[in-house]
């Protein structure tokens, strides 16, 4: 194992932080010791409840229930905004950064109250009730927030599908889902090109009865197929309604938002969460990890379509009455510094994207970004992947000029918040490692037959107690919920991943457990290989899977994508090959290296190495879902240049 940098904490950062390292540590033992205590005392700092909780945990992970703060009775939409009225109403909520650069809006916590509301108001006067499902297809708007407030507002369960997928993606989620009301925008735009949504819904929802309402947000105006009285316009029905609109009571555990997982490694789960402990962690994560001042400009880049944007673009920094940037366009467009202009244009001080939008940035080179001032900020943040130590220098060196702390999140769909990060002014960093647990996080790593490990040792990453923010269940099929994350090692909730502890307790995930590749009786982790690959000037991306191997059981099969104007060569692969060698060891030396101009991708930017996996193995016909690619061509290229093994 390579010999770790480590950045400590500077003295200036902890002092003005909001926990420094004896705060974490004394806060995270209690949160193990005594979590009712603990969770109840979080539960009264961070939310405004309408009625005091009778429980605060009565779950059993072993039986699959789940359930935190019942007899409690809260408002999301209320925490998110009414509560800040009085001494912040004034207060940027939201400022928008449209596709076209300077296209921006500031919206005050008193504009979002009053739309939300109006929202809220036209949605019930078209007969929606708590507990009704409502699709949210949208943009990358204000509206896009308005509309999941609303819905929070009335007690409706959202379900949004990112606006990238297909109709058919959007029809399976509209039914599986059972949504009557759809809200989308007539078109997106996104890198200047318009994206067809409404007529998306349209082919989506064609035959399916069920859906009454679509309501439509004017974005580029350009026409659209209408269909009354089904149809009705966002700008008509909310001018129409009161400003005003009672939050409905809800329990802590009613329904809160249904969401599909990327499809990174199967077919897309349904995730439930509920109320009260998702807002709950949802909140207590974004003040922490991002170290949330009052008053800081936040933003996080991710799509509302994705769990990152629902607890970290609106619900968490919402919860906190921060100002939260919401960007509708993309990090290429008009030119690859646009992350780093809007930064400068809205005096960012916390910026949280994705490793595949810092490794395509570094690609472009540095000049794009050193134009740039970035003096604003002082938090980075990383989630999604493991972010290879490469990517993770360049993000701290370039964009952060070695000012920022970085946070590398780890989390899923299925746990709401994050679970493992440093949090700035208390933790020291390891380029690579997400560090330690938040607070209630009780991980485990087991061997494949559940045996606890201990010490510095790389195993299955489970987590024994059930955290507020956790999934309730998957909609409609509680036993695949079961069967899914806590039937594997019984009693523990298994996130299917793999990951390494070091001497100094910091987890380093090492991709799915399913990619784990065990090569002549020596575990290894793609994430590992794949970093010591992308060391290489000459490399932009690398994915590496397994695939059967008569002598070493398992063969290492890595797939390179090059940086612009490179050359594959003969010559460049035993250069890679020998790099891999020299950094992991004579066991880690690639078997096959295919040139790969591009890698098969989810919506969300993530490798889909169970495609990468078929191809190395040449089963073309068992591909499985790949519904949520983002770019099937680059699947026929690669099948196509196979390399022989
Ligand atoms: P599916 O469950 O449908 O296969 P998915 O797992 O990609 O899709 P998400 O819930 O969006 O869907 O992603 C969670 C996964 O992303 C984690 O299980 C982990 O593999 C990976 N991940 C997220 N953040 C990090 C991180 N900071 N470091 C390493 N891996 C991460
Ligand atoms: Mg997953």
């Amino acid at each position: 194992m390579s010999a770790d940098n480590v950045y400590p904490v500077p003295q200036n950062v902890a002092d003005h932080a909001l926990l420094n390292r004896q705060q974490y540590d004394q806060m995270f033992k209690q949160s193990l010791a005594d979590p009712n205590a603990f969770w109840a005392e979080q539960a009264d700092q961070f939310l405004t409840w309408f009625k005091k909780w009778d429980t605060v945990n009565n779950s059993d992970l072993a039986k699959g229930h789940i359930a935190w703060f019942e007899g409690g009775q809260l408002n999301v939409s209320y925490n998110c905004i009414d509560r800040h009225l009085e001494a912040h109403g004034d207060r940027t909520a939201i400022i928008w950064e449209g596709d076209t650069p300077g296209d921006t809006r500031h919206i005050s916590y008193k504009a979002l109250h009053a739309e939300v509301c109006q929202l809220a108001n036209a949605l019930k006067a078209r007969g929606v009730k708590k507990g009704d499902r409502v699709a949210i297809y949208m943009p990358m708007i204000p509206e896009a927030a308005v509309a999941m407030l609303a819905c929070t507002r009335i007690g409706a369960v959202h379900s949004i599908v990112f606006g990238g997928f297909s109709p058919q993606a959007l029809r399976d989620r509209i039914e599986a889902s059972e949504c009557q009301v759809v809200i989308t925008a007539d078109e997106g735009l996104r890198g200047g090109k318009p994206v067809p949504l409404k007529e998306n819904v349209e082919k989506a929802i064609d035959g399916i009865a069920a859906v009454h309402t679509v309501v439509t947000v004017k974005r580029t105006g350009n026409p659209v197929s209408w269909s009354e009285p089904r149809d009705v316009w966002y700008h008509e029905i909310i001018d129409a309604a009161s400003t005003e609109c009672e939050p409905e009571p809800m329990d802590a555990e009613d329904p809160l938002f249904i969401l599909y997982t990327s499809g990174s490694t199967g077919k897309p789960k349904g995730v439930l969460h509920t109320t009260g402990g998702y807002l709950l962690q949802a909140a207590m994560t974004h003040r922490y990890v991002f170290d949330y001042h009052e008053g800081e400009v936040y933003w996080c880049t991710a799509d509302v379509g994705w769990v990152t944007g629902h607890s970290y673009i609106v619900y968490g920094p919402l919860c906190n009455g921060a100002t939260t940037l919401i960007f509708e366009g993309i990090p290429t467009y008009p030119d690859a510094s646009r992350f780093w202009q809007v930064i400068d244009d809205h005096q960012v001080n916390i910026f949280y994207t994705a490793p595949t939008a810092i490794r395509s940035l570094m690609g472009q080179g540095d000049e794009l970004v050193k134009k740039t001032s970035r003096q604003s900020l002082r938090i980075l943040g990383s989630v999604g992947e493991p972010i290879n130590p490469e990517a993770w220098e360049w993000y701290y060196r370039v964009v952060g000029d070695e000012r920022c702390r970085i946070v590398d999140t780890w989390w899923q769909t299925e746990t709401g918040a994050i679970m493992i990060s440093p949090l700035p002014g208390a933790i020291d960093l390891k380029p690579g490692s997400a560090t330690l647990p938040f607070f209630g996080v009780n991980l485990e790593l087991v061997d494949n037959d559940g045996n606890v490990l201990e010490g510095a040792v790389e195993g299955n990453l489970c987590i024994t107690q059930a955290w507020p923010s956790m999934m309730r269940t998957i909609y409609g099929d509680h036993e695949r919920f079961i069967n899914t994350y806590l039937s594997t090692y019984a009693g523990k909730y298994f996130t299917g991943d793999g990951a390494r502890r070091d001497e100094d307790g910091y987890y380093w995930i090492t991709g799915r457990v399913d990619d784990v590749l065990n090569v002549s009786g020596h575990r290894m982790g793609t994430a590992e290989i794949e970093s010591a690959l992308v060391l290489h000037d000459a490399v932009a991306e690398a994915a590496v899977v397994g695939y059967p191997h008569d002598l070493k059981g398992q063969g290492i099969y890595c797939y390179v994508t090059l940086m612009g104007g490179i050359e594959p060569s003969d010559a460049l692969q035993k250069e890679l090959s020998d790099l891999v060698r020299k950094e992991i060891g004579p066991i880690a030396k690639p078997d096959v290296i295919q040139w790969a101009p591009g890698l098969p991708k989810t919506r969300s930017g993530k490798i889909m190495r169970r495609i990468l996996r078929k191809v190395a193995t040449n089963e073309l016909d068992s591909l499985g879902d790949t519904s949520t690619l983002a770019d099937p061509s680059v699947v026929d290229d690669l099948i196509s240049n196979r390399a022989g093994q």
